[in-house]
């Protein structure tokens, strides 16, 4: 009895101070994860935390921006993005726009299984989508709508989606970018969201790092990418959240190191930029489980929180 009352005796207080140890915490890191956006901050979310693997029980690249409670811009759209998009609540009415990083299937494969159920929601205004220019190889974003969508293409029972003549639906506005390096280029999206951009290096494929900045907080995906041209350096500085993508271990080499960044690197890149948080996506097999050794060399650079993601995971900025 003298053991349970005693504890009784200390409970209180003892909780008190763990709940403000919390929010002292909280309010230090301003970055929170959490399995859910709720309405009281600027958020992002992970619908597709792998690569193009089948074995990596991933949704491949996906991510979403949240603001004030709704989900404002998804940036690429892999395979089981709309599945995990259906998850997190969103709704697609609320989307002031597409963002791709690029147009490889792992990050563009679900953008029809996107416009077809839209058919199925209260959309009813145009929704821009931003991606790079094309080269030789790949097409440029309006050529990879077009080829989709249009009169010729794979799903053209969708072409009144790109149709402006049509009235009865919304439509699709494409926006390529082109690859000028070293110059960030700037959108303004709606009053609260502007949107940054630059190119990167992804071997032979035209690639674009994003930067959201909203309500005072800014989110920068680095995409697909190794540190050729020595871009996201400039396009991060400062930022609240730095997704990068965890394609390769330290030992990699030839086509994969041409095509991808090593953790060393993304180190070097985090502490040039100065940015808050590091968050790892784009796991792939040969760099799952090496979570710790990635740490270490990101860390031989960068001394802040390095966190790796899983689908649907949430990473709140709070508000001071
Ligand atoms: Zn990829």
């Amino acid at each position: 009895m003298k053991v349970k009352k005693a504890w009784g005796q200390t409970t209180l207080p003892l909780k008190i101070v763990l709940m403000l140890v919390l929010l002292l915490l909280i309010v230090a890191n301003k970055q929170v994860r959490s399995s859910v956006c709720d309405d009281s901050s600027v958020c992002l979310q992970v619908l597709g935390s792998g690569g193009p693997e089948l074995g990596d029980q991933r949704a491949s690249s996906s991510y979403l921006i949240w603001v004030n409670g709704k989900a404002k811009v998804l940036i690429d759209v892999g395979a089981g993005s709309s599945l995990n998009f259906e998850k997190s609540g969103a709704k697609f009415e609320d989307l002031e726009a597409i963002l791709f990083t690029h147009l490889h299937v792992d990050h563009s494969a679900d953008l029809p299984a996107f416009i077809k159920a839209s058919f199925f929601t209260a959309r009813d205004r145009d929704l821009p989508i931003f991606g790079p220019e094309g080269n030789s190889l790949m097409p440029s974003t309006a050529e990879f709508v077009q080829n989709l969508f249009g009169g010729d293409g794979a799903f053209r029972y969708l072409k009144d989606y790109i149709n402006t003549s049509e009235t009865g639906n919304y439509h699709l506005q494409t926006h390529d970018l082109p690859m000028e390096l070293h110059r960030v280029q700037t959108y303004r999206l709606t009053a609260d969201i502007v949107l940054k951009a630059i190119p990167v290096h992804h071997g032979p494929i035209p690639a674009i790092a994003w930067r959201i900045n909203t309500l005072g907080y800014s989110i920068t995906f680095s995409g697909d990418m190794n540190n050729n041209y020595h871009t996201l350096s400039i396009l991060a500085k400062d930022t609240d959240i730095l997704v990068m993508h965890n394609a390769i271990p330290e030992s990699a080499s030839g086509v994969a190191s041409w095509l991808h960044i090593k953790p060393s690197e993304i180190g070097e890149i985090a502490k040039q930029a100065k940015v808050k948080q590091v968050v790892l996506s784009h796991r792939m097999q040969r760099t799952l489980g090496k979570e710790r050794e990635t740490k270490q060399h990101i860390e031989q650079s960068y001394s802040g929180p390095i966190l790796f993601a899983n689908d649907l995971d949430s990473f709140r900025i709070i508000r001071r």
